[in-house]
C-alpha cells in the first residue's frame, strides 16, 4: 500500500489549529528577511504542539536550517527519542527531498502540507523520496491545506524582495 494522497476535498479536520500556527511561524519568518515556511509537530495522542519551527536559513547560515529539519530536531529533544511515531508534521510548503527524507528518518506518521512546491518539492515533485525503494517510512501524505495562505505568503515575500525584475533580463528564480 502506498498512502500517498492528495485530496483538498477532503481536508483532515484535525489539521486547521496545526495549519494556522505552522502559518503564524511562516509569517514571522518572513518579517526575519527568511523564505516563509512554517512547521509544528503534533503528538496525536495528546494533540499538543510538541515543536513549531520556521526557517532560519540566513539566520544561522545553515543551508540545512529548514522550517522541518529545526522541528524535528526540537520534537525529537521533547521526546528524548531520536523517533516520532505517533506525531504528525504540519508545513506550510511540500517538503523538499532533505527534509523529506529526514521526516522518513524520523518515522512521523502523516504529514500535513501547505502549497505544493513544484520546482522545489521532494514530495510530489522531483525525487518523490516516499515513493521510492529506498525509503523504509512512507507517511501517509495530506497536500492542499491552507493552500491558498500558505503560496500566498510566499508570493508576496518574493515579490516584495524582487520588485522589478522585468528589466534585467536572466535574473531569472
Ligand atoms: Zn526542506
Amino acid at each position: 500500500m502506498h498512502p500517498l494522497t492528495k485530496d483538498a476535498a477532503k481536508p483532515a479536520p484535525e489539521s486547521a489549529g496545526p495549519m494556522a500556527e505552522a502559518l503564524s511561524e511562516a509569517r514571522a519568518a518572513a518579517e526575519r528577511g527568511e523564505v516563509p515556511v512554517g512547521a509544528v509537530i503534533v503528538e496525536r495522542a495528546t494533540g499538543a504542539i510538541i515543536a513549531a519551527a520556521s526557517n532560519r536559513v540566513v539566520e544561522l547560515k545553515d543551508p540545512t536550517a529548514h522550517a522541518e529539519l529545526l522541528a524535528i530536531r526540537d520534537a525529537c529533544r521533547a521526546k528524548g527519542s531520536e523517533r516520532l511515531a505517533g506525531c504528525d508534521l504540519h508545513v506550510t510548503l511540500e517538503p523538499c527531498a532533505m527534509c523529506a527524507q529526514a521526516i522518513a528518518f524520523a518515522r512521523i506518521d502523516r504529514v500535513y502540507f501547505g502549497a505544493s512546491d513544484p520546482k522545489g518539492g521532494g514530495v510530489e515533485h522531483g525525487a518523490r523520496i516516499f515513493a521510492q525503494a529506498t525509503c523504509h517510512h512512507r507517511p501517509e501524505v495530506y497536500g492542499g491545506l491552507s493552500e491558498q495562505a500558505s503560496a500566498d505568503l510566499l508570493r508576496a515575500f518574493f515579490a516584495a524582495r524582487r520588485p522589478d525584475t522585468s528589466t534585467e533580463p536572466g535574473d531569472g528564480a
